[in-house]
């Protein structure tokens, strides 16, 4: 088969692999149908994540079809079209027990494309695969488009609700602040959208990207030397209930600092690379709380209910497609996203969903 190799800092290759095969009674193999790239893998291929070792298959999202299973597995079988959570779960582990799936000490936790090979390849090794897969419910359905947006439910959705909107504990009638409008950022936003806030402010570099967050919902954008003004004259002065750092730089952690009001929440979704200034001379007395979170996937069924009942316009995240032969050049449109106005872009594996089994693809009844 064909895989998409990490080789180093710097290096990637789409190379021959041999297929992977079942090493553990509750793996799954899946044949990909949909993968995309996450702003993770070029954090990868930049060298800032140096426990993936060089020869590692990269991706962590995406959507297939299971084509065997080890003899522990119960709830797949092989045709079962199934959505990648990004994070693999052991569910056995104390973390997992409570719900902190990205911190399994199982053998599960962010692996894929990581610590073991991962989706972009046409076929991969799912461990645990009866907690870390999720049947794509038959509302759904199996058309092209529903099926590509539903890959933005492997890691950008539950990423934007759990890391944003859940962790800066959004309520109805906030005042929300989203610094950052990648797809991760406008994944907040879709998903803080949930919580019926009063308003929500988009701030990011970007007017494009700024012009994307209004389209989605966002009522108010600004550049990030223009939000303070805006965001404390919308609040008479007090700053914003919820802010969601959504780029991990040290200059938008302090910008966030300077927007939330006294009792406000501080949700940190951005992967930072380097340390940042905590202003605790200014904080210490403003009841304020900082969150911080990995993804546990542990709002994906609910996300999929949400999905299925077209309650979440995932789509919109999507930008780009390209077939699997030609994933160098979707890596190279998705990192020049300021020219090429990349958000996520969709790898197409072109595989026949609808004679996927000699019975057809089985699916969920909601
Ligand atoms: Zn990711
Ligand atoms: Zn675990």
């Amino acid at each position: 088969m064909k895989a998409l190799v990490y080789n180093g800092v710097g290096k990637v290759a789409l190379e021959e692999r041999p297929l992977p095969t079942i090493q553990k009674p509750g793996d799954a193999v899946v044949k990909m149908v949909y993968s995309t790239i996450c702003g993770s893998d070029l954090h990868i291929i930049k060298g800032d994540v140096p426990t993936v070792s060089p020869g590692r298959v990269l991706g962590h999202e995406g959507v297939g079809i299971v084509t065997s299973t080890g003899a522990s597995v119960s709830n797949f079988a092989a045709g079962d079209l199934v959505l990648v959570g990004c994070i693999t779960v052991c569910s056995t582990c104390a973390h997992c027990r409570r719900g902190m799936h990205s911190n399994c000490t199982g053998g599960g936790g962010w692996v894929l494309g990581h610590t073991v090979d991962g989706t972009q390849a046409q076929f991969v090794r799912i461990p645990h695969a009866d907690n870390s897969l999720y049947r794509v419910p038959e509302a759904v359905g199996k058309k092209a488009d529903d099926l590509k947006a539903l890959v933005m439910v492997s890691d950008a959705l539950p990423t934007g609700l759990e890391c944003g909107a859940q962790n800066a504990r959004l309520a109805p009638g906030s005042s929300v602040v989203i610094v950052g409008a990648g797809p991760v950022g406008l994944a907040a936003l879709i998903t803080a959208q949930l919580y019926s806030p009063g308003f929500v402010v988009v701030v990011d570099l970007d007017q494009e990207r700024l012009d994307v967050a209004r389209g989605m919902g966002a009522q108010y954008t600004a550049k990030p030397d223009q939000a303070k003004e805006l965001v404390m004259r919308l609040t008479e002065g007090r700053g914003a209930d919820a802010v969601m750092e959504v780029v991990g730089v040290p200059q938008t952690f302090e910008l966030c600092q300077e927007l939330v009001a006294p009792g406000g929440v501080l949700a940190n979704v951005g992967v930072h690379g380097e340390k940042v200034d905590l202003h605790l001379e200014t904080l210490w007395s403003r009841n304020i709380s900082i969150t911080t979170r990995l993804v546990d996937t542990v709002t994906t069924p609910m996300l999929l209910k949400l999905f299925a009942a077209k309650k979440l316009p995932a789509e919109k995240l999507i930008t780009h497609g390209f077939s699997f032969a030609d994933i160098l050049n979707a890596y190279s449109t998705f990192r020049a996203a300021s020219t090429t106005k990349a958000l996520k872009v969709i790898i197409d594996f072109e595989q026949d969903v609808q004679g996927a089994s000699g019975t057809g693809v089985r699916q969920n009844k909601l």
